[in-house]
Parts: C-alpha cells; structure tokens; sequence
C-alpha cells in the first residue's frame, strides 16, 4: 500500500475575500478523488474571521479567567463569545464551539497572523469545505475530497496532531464493524476516525512555523464519496463520558 502526499506550492499570504479554490487550482493540477487538506487558519483568513484585539473590550468574567490563566483577557473574551459551552475553565479555556467542537481557546490562534489580530476557526467549517469542494469542482470539473484541519493538543498525551474540523466528499470514519479480523474474530468497536488521520498526515507537511503551505494533497487514497460532515465524530453529551467527568468533578 502505498500514497503521496504533497504541498501545493505557492500560497500567498491569505486575505479577507481570497478565493482559496482559485488559489488552489491555479498552483497544482488536481485529479479525481484527490484529497485537498487546508490548514483552518487559511479559511478563517479568507472567511474574514480575523479581530483586531483592540476591538474587543474584555467583560468582567473575562478580565477574571484572564488573570487566573495568566492570558490576555481580549483573547480571553473573543473565546468566550466564540463558545456555547465552557467545560473548562482553568488553567485553561476547553470550550464547546458553536459547531459542536471541544477545544482549547476555541480554536483561536495568535500565530502566522500578524501582531495585535488573532485568528478565528471559519464559521462554519463543514460549509467552508463544502463550498471549497463544489468551487473546485467548478474549475476543473474534479471530483475531489475536502479536509480543513486545525492543530489540537489531545487528552492523556502531551504534543499537537492536525484534526479534521470540517470535511465534504468524504465520511469521518471507516467502519470495521462486523468485519472479521485476521484469527476470524468479528471486530465489535474498530471505527476508524480516517478524517483525523488524513488531517495528521497533511498537518506533518504544513508545519507550524514559517513554511507558508497550508494546503496538502493526499493523492492515492480513495476515500471519496458523496457525504457531508464531520459531526458524527463529536459524541453526544450523553456518551461522552470524559467530558461528563470534567463537568461534574
Ligand atoms: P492551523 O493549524 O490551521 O492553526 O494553521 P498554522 O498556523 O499551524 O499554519 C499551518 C501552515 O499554514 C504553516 O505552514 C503556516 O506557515 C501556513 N500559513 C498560515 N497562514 C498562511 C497564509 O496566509 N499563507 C500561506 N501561504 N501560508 C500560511
Ligand atoms: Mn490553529
Ligand atoms: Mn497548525
């Protein structure tokens, strides 16, 4: 088994109004059922999802946690209007986006951005890759796969891997359910979230820093079919038992 995995060369510093499908297809030639991985931060950059700090005036609440997390309380404030639940509130923000994601911060990052703005994860991240997948499809008539990720740490481990925050042409997981495994035993839990293993993989040739490629494609690897959405990756507050834990303890 084999795949390739490549950066699209060329990417301008992104600004409020880019066509990142424009971007995309005039840099690198996309065949059928490639799957085009774009780092979040590029989508909220071209989503205008980007504040300057000195347009927010932090609450109370804000100024409070701010000071206990030793954080900036406008970031601090710009979290907190970004969430629709706080599960954590120290030493740091775990927060429940309003797209159902638990992350830190809400996702809001001050880096590749210039000093005095932050940026925030795109609205509506299913959409951005719906509409980025169709735009594609309208350039060059490809049947693509679409992947926007963002960089999170994990629970239980130290160190950040690239997860998949919205998806079009693809499903979340390969379910093994019901197949049997290499002794005949019938695999009863094997779900495989392939979403958050692509977005690893393309995350590994994004960097973090300076590189400037925040788009990969993942060419070999057919998991294209005709789907929408992340969502059923985030568990139902009912079957979460972890984030159950942390709220009542
Ligand atoms: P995140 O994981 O979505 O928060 O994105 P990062 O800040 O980690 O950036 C991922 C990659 O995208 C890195 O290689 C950055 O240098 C690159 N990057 C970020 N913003 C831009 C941009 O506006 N233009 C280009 N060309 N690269 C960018
Ligand atoms: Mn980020
Ligand atoms: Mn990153």
């Amino acid at each position: 088994m084999h795949f390739n995995a490549f950066t699209v060369p060329d990417i301008p510093l992104v600004e409020r109004g880019d066509d990142l499908a424009e971007i995309i297809c005039k840099n690198i030639r996309l065949c059928d059922h490639d799957i085009v991985v774009i780092a979040s931060t590029v989508v909220a950059k071209a989503e205008g999802r980007v504040t300057p700090l000195a347009a927010i005036a932090p609450s109370n609440r804000a100024i409070t946690i701010a000071e206990r997390n030793e954080g900036d309380p406008r970031v601090v404030q710009a979290v907190l209007d970004e969430s629709e639940d706080i599960i954590l509130e120290s030493p740091f923000l775990l927060v429940k986006t309003r797209n159902d994601n638990i992350c830190v911060n809400a996702g809001i990052d001050g880096s590749n951005i210039d000093s005095g703005r932050i940026v925030l994860l795109p609205e509506d991240p299913d959409g951005s890759a719906k509409n980025i997948r169709e735009a594609i499809f309208s350039i060059t008539a490809k049947t693509v796969s679409v992947i926007i990720t963002d960089t999170n740490g994990r629970a239980f481990r130290g160190g950040q891997i690239g997860v998949a925050i919205g998806i079009s042409g693809i499903t979340p997981t390969r379910d093994w359910r019901g197949s049997r495994d290499l002794f005949g035993n019938v695999l009863e839990v094997a779900n495989e979230a392939i979403v958050d293993e692509i977005a690893a993989t393309a995350n590994l040739l994004f960097g973090e820093g300076s590189d400037g490629t925040p788009v990969v494609v993942v060419r070999g690897l057919d998991f294209y079919v005709k789907a929408e959405g992340v969502r059923e990756l985030y568990f139902p507050e009912s079957d979460d038992v972890v984030r159950d834990a942390l709220v009542r303890g």
